[in-house]
Parts: structure tokens; sequence; C-alpha cells
């Protein structure tokens, strides 16, 4: 055997000088290169052929579009493709329509009971999804079945860290690197973002918003948080702080999440309230992508409260006193 294998390698490099030779589309290709000589690409390179293709697929802008709420995008870079936006921090949906929002964080120890039900339901809903931190990097399944389920994958940083106190370079970068985490599977962007425990200050709202996001917390806490508590509590006081556009706080793997969403949607109904997605309560609000025509107004500018929007001093305050989300 050894003897015969120098002959081999011998005809087989042979072989391939005369296919390199003699193979006539690599001989026109460098004569094209050489010269303007016209050539049929398509007939010589079968890859010349989808080339066209490929292009428009991958890299053409236009190819973004906004779709509701949302960009839909195929493009490599996403970074800045959201349009500026004025710095808010929503705590309500539209209080004109009969509708609350089911939103749901994190993404650690997920109980897929909760994904089922609610699409099983069809109950549309929104998810706040950490980027890093073994969720949305580590989990593609998790942030596929979300969006299968009919919810709107939503941004809540890469690390999770409390961001106030953070410099800005930190922040707008927590903020993109989740998003191109997410928007990788879904191909989408969502123009929100909800930050650690909800917490943040003017600076951060400043940043986000010059990013493109609006700064989404909530208006009831399921206290899915409260190790110990019972589904009879959670559903009760969801029950009695309810209000037209309300936007409500679950967590993935949160203390009885599932039981409770399984009472809950019921009551909504019986209630005349459609349980849905963040960005349907916040239908005829400025806070869409495609209705931000009328100016957000800042938190601390105005100093009271008012629609949708809590002073980001009290809800520091509140949020220090009830336990961390
Ligand atoms: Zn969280």
């Amino acid at each position: 055997m050894e003897r015969n294998s120098k002959p081999t390698i011998l005809i087989c490099l042979l072989i391939l000088l005369a296919l390199t030779l003699f193979y006539p589309g690599v001989s026109k290709v460098s004569e094209q290169q050489g010269s303007s000589a016209k050539l049929s690409p398509q007939k010589e390179l079968p890859l010349f052929g989808i080339k066209p293709y490929l292009t428009k697929e991958l890299k053409e802008p236009s190819s973004d579009r906004i779709a509701g709420p949302k960009l839909i995008t195929f493009g490599g870079q996403i970074v800045g493709k959201l349009p500026r936006v004025n710095p808010t921090l929503i705590t309500r949906g539209n209080p004109n329509l009969e509708r609350v929002a089911i939103t749901i964080d994190d993404g650690w120890r997920p109980d897929m009971r909760i994904l089922s039900f609610l699409k099983s339901s069809s109950v549309p809903f929104t998810a706040f999804l950490i980027g890093g931190r073994e969720v949305a990097e580590s989990h593609p399944e998790l942030v596929r079945a979300i969006k299968e389920s009919g919810g709107e994958v939503c941004n809540h940083t890469y690390s999770h860290f409390v961001m106030v106190g953070k410099p800005r370079e930190f922040v707008v970068r927590e903020i993109w690197k989740a998003q191109e985490i997410i928007t990788s599977l879904t191909h989408e962007i969502y123009p929100y973002v909800r930050f650690s425990g909800g917490v943040c200050d003017k600076a951060i709202i400043d940043w986000a918003a010059e990013q493109g996001f609006w700064v989404a917390n909530w208006t009831v806490d399921s206290l899915d948080t409260r190790k110990g508590i019972r589904t009879e509590e959670q559903v009760n006081h969801i029950a009695e702080n309810l209000c037209p556009g309300a936007i409500i706080l679950f967590h993935f793997g949160g203390y009885n999440t599932f039981d409770v969403l399984s009472r809950l949607i019921p009551v909504l109904r019986s209630k005349g309230y459609k349980p849905t997605s963040l960005s349907e309560v916040l239908e005829g609000t400025p806070y869409r992508l495609e209705g931000k025509a009328k100016p957000g107004k800042h938190a601390e500018e105005k100093g009271k409260e008012e629609e949708g929007i809590l002073p980001y001093r009290r809800l520091l305050e509140r949020l220090s006193r009830s336990t961390k989300s």
C-alpha cells in the first residue's frame, strides 16, 4: 500500500492542475478581471445568480419596516436603528381603553406552563427578558417559545444590574447588547426597556430615550417575588388595583405566577378588561413607534403624577420599600 501512495498523490495533483487550467468558469473569471469583457455570470458561476437575492434579503436597508409598535429588521447592525424619543417613564397604558397589559420579567427558571396557558387562552403579552445571565443568550429556545406563544420580546438589559450610578456608556451598552441578542432571534425591536427592579433616574431615562427606548415600568405588582405569598392574596391584590390601561408585573420564575395568571385571566375578562400586551395598552398614546408625534412628558419636569407617568423619585421610594423584582 505504501509503495502505491506516491504515484496516487501525483495523479491527483495532475488532475487538480488540469481542472484549474481548463475549467471554463475559472478561466473566464480571470479574463473578466483583466478586461471589461462581457460575460454571462449566471452561466459561469452559479453564486452570481443568487447574489442579488442575498443582497436584497440581508443588506437592503428598505427591508427594515415599522409594523405597528415595532421595527422589523433583518439587517446586521441594529444600534441606532430606532428614532430618538422623548424621555418618558411609562407606568400605565391608555386610560381610555378597557385593556390591561400582562408583562413578565427576567427569564430565570421559567415556568413554561405560563406560555402554553397564555397561548391557549389567546392572551398576547410582553416579556422583558434579560440578555445575558443564562437567559436569552444561553436559551434562544426560550426567546422563540415566547414569540411563538404570542409574546412581545422586550429588553430587560444584558446583565440585570441596577443601572443607577453607572456611566452613560455602560447603560447604553447594556441596552444594545441585550437587544442584539433578542433581535437576532426575533428580527424585531420594540422601543421599550425595563430596568432591573424598575429602578432608574432622570439620566437613565434620558439615555434610553436617546437610543429610541421608552422606559416601561408597571401599574400593579403581582407580588410574585414575595416568598410564601398565597395565590388568592395575589389575585385579590391585582383585582383591587386594576384600572383601564394598567400594566401588571409578573416574573417567569415567580411565586405562583402560573396559578395567579390562570385565575386572573377569567377575572379580568369578567370585569370587561381585555388582557393583552404592553404595546396594545399603549395604543392611542404617543408611546408607539408609529404614533410618536405628540411629545412625551418628562416625569421630573411635571413634578406630579399624571397619565401614565410617575415622578421617578417617588417611584424609587416605593421600590425601595417593596421587594426587589
Ligand atoms: Zn428583573
